[in-house]
């Protein structure tokens, strides 16, 4: 069986430390702590529930079949095999910790941008690390800036702290882009006496925290380095969901009424909507799709073309004249061949775009006056509204599992991973394997061609 697997092995601390295993304190977490004697009666005793996960538990992540041995060679041992399956390590707590909890300094970062769920998952770890008994944690204030700048003092976090802080979105420790080196970072956790490290981020934060992840590696330091992934737009690789995005779709749906009732009431009115989604177009595809108000959905997964007798344009004049009104959908990253490039980079290294949202309208304003039909064209970028809601049930739920589940990562000695939901259920993956690249729209799933058949419209090619 094992020569048809392919497993995604997650770093341990014991790599470096051969013998650390040697002094784990076996450290009976009690997931479900009767109130009182009375209560008790009918909880089943510590030896009879743990609750533990086994650190070989694994969960299928998918199979992958090949045409024929020979292609299936390079993945498998096995002559006569055609597929692979591949697996990934089961989140959740062990029974052998590795840190002493009274040794722990635990430090919670949040970077990039805001996520509805923040509040959520610092929240969570805080809480958890306490039940573990961690006495010293803190929250590194805006960013990987926090390590650097000698003005910003460490937040201490508590469960009195961090109590009510899901009723808001945002960060209670801020965010930022940019910031110090990663030689620097761990410089200053060494000097903090930091040995627990929880970043919450994107593509760009996960990058760094693999880096502090080998950079600790480097100097040999007792460190665990685990991130929970934030990212709205979805486009993490392997991950079923991630926190924010149901929330994200839920807060967009308003922004797609609004500009359906006002193309509606007006006289030819045309209602434009930009999204998130730098390069995977899923909320726009999600929000499209649950609204059921879009005529038009463009992400960046497809090309598409404004003018021409197949462009958006062409459309828009078609839905006009048969409807009277209509609704685009437009994900931020889309189309960007068709605006001008920027060439300028945030302060973490990324391409801003081009405005494409902006340019349709423009576009679609300018077409219908040359074509000499009137058209009512309003657009709506509802982002920075989207982004600082608080998490909706589904994705608090999300959140807690999540930094709990980081905190059992962190305290059974992995470092370099991150915590995901796979297949519907929890799991740590080394961080490499799901950033490589941004997860994206197939556009040729399923998914993609609902999306056309609910909004009706053609290629745009
Ligand atoms: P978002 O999805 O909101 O953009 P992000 O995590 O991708 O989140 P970035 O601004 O790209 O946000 O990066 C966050 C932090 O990670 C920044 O402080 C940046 O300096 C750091 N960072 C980005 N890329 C790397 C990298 N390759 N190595 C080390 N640090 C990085
Ligand atoms: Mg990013």
């Amino acid at each position: 069986q094992q020569d048809f697997e392919r497993r995604f092995n997650i770093p341990h601390i014991t790599d470096i430390f051969p013998d650390a295993l040697s002094f784990p304190s076996t450290f009976c977490l009690r997931m479900r702590t009767p109130i009182n004697e009375e209560f008790a009666e009918g909880y089943p005793s510590d030896e009879e529930w743990h609750g533990y996960i086994n650190n070989n538990d694994r969960v299928l992540l998918k199979v992958i079949h090949y045409s024929s041995p020979s292609s299936a060679g390079a993945e498998c041992i096995d002559p006569n095999c055609t597929w692979v399956e591949q697996w990934v390590h089961r989140a959740g707590p062990r029974e052998k910790i590795f840190f002493k909890p009274e040794e722990v300094k635990a430090a919670i970062v949040t970077c990039g941008g805001l996520c509805p769920g923040l509040n959520d998952v610092i929240r969570q770890i805080a809480i958890t690390l306490e039940i573990y008994g961690v006495k010293n944690i803190v929250g590194i204030p805006f960013g990987y800036r926090g390590f650097s700048d000698k003005g910003l003092a460490e937040m201490p976090l508590s469960r009195k702290v961090v109590q009510n802080i899901h009723l808001s979105g945002g960060s209670l420790l801020g965010v930022s882009r940019g910031g110090p080196s990663v030689s620097d970072i761990v410089t200053s956790m060494e000097e903090r006496g930091i040995n627990m490290l929880f970043v919450l981020g994107g593509n760009g934060t996960h990058a760094g925290a693999n880096a502090i992840h080998n950079e600790c590696r480097k100097r040999k330091l007792n460190v665990a380095v685990v991130g929970v992934p934030k990212t709205i737009d979805n486009d993490i690789l392997l991950m079923d969901k991630t926190f924010g995005f149901d929330t994200a779709v839920e807060e967009a749906q308003r922004a797609i009424n609004s500009a359906y009732i006002e193309a509606h009431s007006a006289y030819h009115g045309i209602g434009i909507v930009k999204l998130m989604g730098r390069s995977s177009g899923f909320i726009a595809m999600q929000s499209s799709l649950a609204s059921g108000q879009v005529d038009i959905c463009l992400i960046p997964e497809v090309p598409f073309n404004l003018h021409g007798p197949h462009g958006v344009l062409r459309h828009l004049k078609y839905l006009i004249e048969t409807k009277g009104s209509a609704v685009v959908c437009v994900a931020e990253g889309a189309g960007q061949n068709l605006v001008k490039k920027t060439n300028a980079t945030d302060a973490s290294g990324n391409i801003v775009l081009g405005d494409i949202g902006v340019y349709i309208q423009q576009e679609t304003k300018k077409c219908f006056k040359e074509i000499g039909i009137p058209a009512d064209v309003k657009y709506i970028d509802p982002t920075y509204m989207i982004r600082a809601c608080r998490a909706n049930a589904s994705d608090r739920i999300l959140c807690t599992v999540l930094g709990q589940n980081a905190v059992h990562g962190a305290f059974a000695g992995y470092s370099g991973i991150t915590v995901g939901i796979c297949n519907t259920h929890y799991v740590y993956f080394p961080i490499p394997e799901v950033i490589s690249h941004p997860r994206e729209v197939d556009p040729n799933s399923r998914m993609w061609h609902r999306c056309l058949t609910s909004t009706g419209q053609p290629d745009f090619i």
